[in-house]
Order: C-alpha cells, then sequence, then structure tokens
C-alpha cells in the first residue's frame, strides 16, 4: 500500500481540537451563560479533540474525502 502524503488537518486547521464544534452558539447564548462561560471556553476548558483528526492534527486526503462522505450521510438523516 503506497503511504499517502499527510496534509495539515482542514477541520481544525491544524490545532488538533475543536471548541464545541467549531460555531455551535451564537453571541446571544453566549450572553445568556454569562462571562464565566466565556472566559472558560476562551481557556479552552471545552475544547475537544478534533472530531476528524482526533488530535493528530494530520490527516490524508483519502481520510478526509471519507470523513466528509460519512458527515455528510449523517447530516441527511442516516
Ligand atoms: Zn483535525
Amino acid at each position: 500500500m503506497a503511504t499517502e502524503p499527510f496534509i495539515v488537518c482542514p477541520l481544525c486547521q491544524g490545532r488538533g481540537t475543536q471548541t464545541l464544534h467549531g460555531a455551535a452558539f451564537t453571541a446571544d447564548e453566549i450572553d445568556e451563560q454569562g462571562p464565566e462561560f466565556l472566559e472558560d471556553m476562551m481557556e479552552g476548558v471545552y475544547d475537544h479533540p478534533c472530531d476528524h483528526c482526533g488530535g493528530k492534527r494530520v490527516t490524508t486526503d483519502t481520510e478526509w474525502n471519507d470523513w466528509q462522505e460519512r458527515r455528510h450521510e449523517q447530516e441527511m438523516g442516516y
């Protein structure tokens, strides 16, 4: 099996973590939660390993394409 070159994970841009699945919260919702919530979020309390690379920060084109297809299927309600 040929070794595919690694690419920087497009989902987390190489950070390896995500904050609450990206922009899951609107500014209004953050306001409701109060300043502590925002502070915690900024400090990464709610960060979790990237959904795609799981914190490796890199992936391959094949893995990325497969993952996008799987996610698309989930969004379609499978
Ligand atoms: Zn990632």
